[in-house]
């Protein structure tokens, strides 16, 4: 059941389902130390089209070429319509530069036979740009961001295809000093735990926190979680960084006292811990230590880290609720979860990805989707959380279909434990 977002005219993957895919991409190909291209493809003076056949030929060129990019990919790939007139691919498992080169030509090809319009032929005219991860960039808003400004480069020199210049030893100019840094980063006491506050909609009282981790780099200073987990992740941190961040987050929230009652702390988990054989010890040892009545543990486990060994991930997921821990499933709507296992799922929360919160009050397709998960979780007595609001008008759409808890900048940024004790002292509800 993949609840991704869709563009209504070509019917291929809009922007913000876009963006998820090649993070996931992305994040597959550090993982498993393999290649993944991304090739965004503009039409050249498309206004033309549109002043001069009219906005419906625009449309069904827009229709046509999509067919044609379709045509391209393999089944691995995806495509996507990521701007007016402006789409994107991402070709996972590519060997080389080469390989992406060869799709980037055949599309050039096929984008260059006339179409036909009523009476007339219009001429498509492209430009592609080739970044690849890791050659160009290993992280993904680093790369969209690389092969954007390959874009405009071959199109100020009115080049047909534009590739990222590769370096001679295969890596980011800086990324080698980051990776030294983060070798150190907690010995020398860079790291802290931030808390964004969870808020129940019914009593409008705060029900929880997130617990987020930051790092202050000495001399570039907060560096975004999205760019160093992975890294952490593929240099083997993740695991000692974890267990600081249970231990932290535990001992700082046994300071709360909270008029709302307890309140969980939720913990992220990366996907590859649940079939981690000492992942209960390690949960296990920090409940020891720290555990108090104040608090109650709560782990957020992506919801793609759940394709593999499903019926062992059941049994982790069991064991860990047995100990006391409750079950949050991330960024909902964004993997492959299939309705046929729900009914055995152990978990107790749906966080409903925040990209479907964007604009959620006047895109349907967005609203259909928050609503579906809501009903969903309800279904399986599960509670459901949106994460990523940002004003009143959400807020207001999340009570009307009855959402759980809500989490975002509307209500409070992620901030230091000493900034969130504070933060709890003076928050009096939402109305
Ligand atoms: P996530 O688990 O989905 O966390 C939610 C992200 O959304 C956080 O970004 C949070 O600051 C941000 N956010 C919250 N409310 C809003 C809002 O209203 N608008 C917008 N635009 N953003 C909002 P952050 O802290 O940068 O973390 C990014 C990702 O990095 C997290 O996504 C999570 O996947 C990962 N991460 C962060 N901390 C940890 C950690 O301690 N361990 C692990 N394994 N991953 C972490
Ligand atoms: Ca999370
Ligand atoms: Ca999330």
């Amino acid at each position: 059941m993949p609840l991704t977002t869709s563009d209504p005219l070509t019917g291929l993957y809009d922007r913000a389902a876009f963006l998820h895919l090649l993070a996931q991409q992305v994040n597959e190909a550090n993982k498993f130390k393999s290649k993944v291209a991304l090739l965004i493809v503009d039409i050249n003076r498309f206004f033309r089209i549109n002043n001069v056949f009219g906005y419906d030929a625009g449309d069904e060129i827009l229709k046509k070429v999509a067919l044609v990019l379709r045509s391209v990919i393999r089944e691995q790939d995806s495509v996507a319509r990521i701007g007016d007139n402006r789409f994107a691919l991402i070709l996972s498992g590519v060997m080389n530069v080469g390989h992406a080169e060869l799709a980037a030509h055949k599309i050039v090809r096929l984008l260059q036979s006339p179409f036909q319009y009523g009476e007339r032929k219009i001429v498509v005219d492209c430009t592609i740009a080739i970044s690849l991860c890791p050659l160009h960039a290993s992280n993904p808003m680093f790369l969209m961001k690389e092969c954007e400004s390959v874009l405009h480069q071959a199109k100020d020199e009115n080049k047909k295809i534009g590739v990222s210049a590769t370096l001679e030893d295969e890596e980011l100019p800086d990324d080698w000093d980051i990776e030294l840094a983060l070798d150190d980063a907690l010995g020398n006491d860079q790291f802290a735990v931030y808390y964004q506050p969870k808020i129940a909609l019914d009593s409008g009282g705060v029900v929880g926190v997130e617990a987020l981790l930051r790092w202050n780099h000495p001399s570039r200073g907060f560096i975004p979680p999205n760019y160093f987990i992975p890294l952490a992740e593929r240099l083997g941190h993740i695991k000692p960084i974890t267990s600081w961040i249970f231990n932290t987050a535990l001992r700082q929230g046994s300071e709360w006292t909270d008029k709302w009652g307890p309140l969980s702390i939720a913990v992220n988990i990366p996907s590859d811990f649940i079939l981690m054989p000492d992942l209960k010890d390690l949960i296990g040892n920090a409940l020891n230590i720290w555990g108090c009545e104040n608090v109650m543990l709560s782990l957020e486990i992506v919801e793609r880290s759940l394709v593999l060994e499903l019926e062992k991930c059941f049994t982790v997921l069991q064991e860990l609720r047995d100990m006391g821990v409750s079950i949050s499933i991330d960024d909902f709507g964004t993997g492959y979860s299939s309705l046929s296992y729900f009914e055995k799922l152990p978990v107790d929360e749906l966080k409903i990805d925040q990209s479907f919160l964007v604009d959620v009050v006047n895109n349907k397709a967005n609203q259909n989707i928050v609503k579906l998960i809501v009903d969903l979780a309800h279904a399986f007595d599960m509670e459901v959380v949106a994460e990523g609001v940002e004003d009143f008008a959400a807020l207001e759409y999340l009570k009307k279909i009855k959402c759980d808890i809500a989490q975002g900048y509307y209500f409070a940024k992620p901030m230091p434990h000493e900034q969130l004790k504070d933060w709890l002292k003076n928050f009096s509800g939402v109305k």
